[in-house]
């Protein structure tokens, strides 16, 4: 079996992390002279990865030259290190990374940089790691401590210490990294990892994060083990979240409270991400069903399960209320909110206030067409069951399924929240619990008229 050794040498000095070393030894990768050797991601959406530095690469007739060419495939952008010769047997590639600081102004964007913080560094590892085309097989990840101080940790989303990864590198890009003085509270496979011990009660909040992972993981039929939560301090005044593969990261700041109460919206919505999703290329298209899904069940298991009362899933419902149908740029349509989203951060929300209506909107109708017998739930797990059996599923998948199971067609409403038409939340969507009624509101920024909704426990 062809194997990808990685070893990650991180250094330490003044007390933070200089730099990380990592060297990568594949078993085989053959690469034809001019082909793509690897890719590092330079920039995502707005984030820059960290720029690798000393590349070097060798095989076993020595050093394989290569070329670097910059490309742009939105909102990703990739430095390819194309192969100047053929390669041959087992080839070895080392560079070095320097972590960045973390942002100190502006609004927070994903958390995708590789950032130091109180001693050590966390991050993706897309950030530091590069995509290697032609390898597929097992990954190693080492760590190597031997220039840091004593009681350092290294952990990533599938595992504490060194891990072995059936499949692809990929995994590990996937993966969110801390290393250094590492703090935790874990149980099994699951985990909760900061590196700056906060002032409010972190481990209320591990305990509540666990308890929501083993409802998500009975409501989405999940029998994996792992998932790994990392938290990072925030220099920025507002925090949020950015979910991966089995894993998130989320931040918090002087300047917000931190209780289980003010999070665990927040905690749940990431949470989500790593269930419902649909093929999101281009850019933009399926991102109201990632988004839409992640707030609409964020709100409404912990509900069903009792973490909330029908008050706090009110106010949950109504901030996304008056967030979506005061947004300015609510007329634009989902590729062109794609577009701008990272410039415009209003455009950037369109997806998840769209999106939760529409299919709350959905699960209503579906309701009643089935006499209660079929719900959105059931198209949400259909597809997911189709997503582990490898199937690409896209907006007509999700479109059939609602026609298959609920027995009615969507399109036209799909058609009108895709193109940022006006529609207006029903009474019987959020499980029929609240009673809306249109009222006058005013647009955020701009101060015109605008038409929202105001929703009532029943
Ligand atoms: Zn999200």
């Amino acid at each position: 079996m062809n194997a990808c050794r990685v070893t990650l040498t991180p250094y330490a000095g003044n007390g933070e992390i200089l730099r990380v070393d990592v060297a990568m030894v594949f078993d085989a990768l053959p690469v034809q002279a001019g082909q793509t050797l690897l890719r590092a991601q330079l920039n995502t959406v707005s984030v820059p990865g960290a720029d690798m530095e000393k590349v070097w690469v060798t095989d076993c007739e020595g050093q394989v030259p290569f070329t670097t060419r910059e490309e742009e495939e939105y909102p990703i952008r990739w430095r390819y290190f194309d192969a100047a010769r053929t390669t041959r047997g087992s080839v070895t590639l080392r560079y070095t990374v320097t972590p960045c600081e973390r942002p100190d102004h502006g609004r927070h964007g994903p958390y995708f940089e590789f950032a130091r913080e109180n001693g050590g560094v966390s991050g993706p590892g897309l950030a530091f790691l590069p995509d290697v085309p032609g390898f597929t097989g097992d990954t190693f990840l080492h760590w190597d401590f031997a220039r840091m101080p004593a009681n350092s940790r290294g952990v990533c989303t599938w595992g504490e210490g060194d891990v072995r990864l059936a499949g692809t590198l990929d995994s590990l890009r996937q993966a969110y990294f801390s290393l250094g003085p590492v703090q935790s509270v874990t149980e099994g496979e699951f985990g909760f990892y900061w590196l700056t011990e906060p002032a409010f009660d972190v481990r209320a909040l591990a305990t509540f994060t666990k308890k929501l992972f083993g409802i998500m993981q009975r409501f989405f039929r999940d029998d994996k083990a792992v998932y790994r939560v990392f938290m990072r301090h925030d220099l920025t005044e507002s925090s949020g979240g950015t979910a991966l593969e089995r894993s998130y990261m989320f931040g918090w700041n002087h300047h917000q409270t931190v209780t289980v109460a003010e999070k665990q919206n927040l905690l749940a919505h990431e949470m989500v991400h790593n269930w419902p999703r649909l093929k999101d290329q281009p850019y933009g298209v399926t991102t109201w069903y990632s988004e839409g899904t992640a707030e609409y069940y964020s709100i409404m298991i912990p509900l069903r399960s009792g973490l909330i009362t029908k008050e706090q899933a009110l106010l949950e419902i109504q901030k996304r209320t008056d967030a979506y149908y005061t947004n300015p740029t609510r007329r634009l349509s989902n590729m062109e909110a794609a577009r701008v989203a990272w410039q415009d951060r209003r455009a950037q929300r369109l997806s998840y206030g769209r999106g939760v209506f529409f299919l709350a909107n959905t699960d209503a109708k579906i309701r009643k067409a089935t006499e209660g017998k079929a719900s959105i739930d059931d198209v949400v797990l259909y597809l997911l069951e189709q997503d582990r059996l490898g199937a690409t599923l896209g907006n007509e998948t999700f479109l059939e399924a609602v026609q298959n199971m609920g027995g009615i067609d969507v399109r036209a409403d799909w058609q009108r929240m895709c193109d940022g038409d006006a529609f207006a939340p029903l009474e019987d969507s959020f499980d029929g619990l609240f009673t809306v009624t249109e009222t006058e509101a005013v647009e955020a920024d701009t101060g015109k008229a605008a038409v929202s909704y105001r929703w009532a426990v029943r």
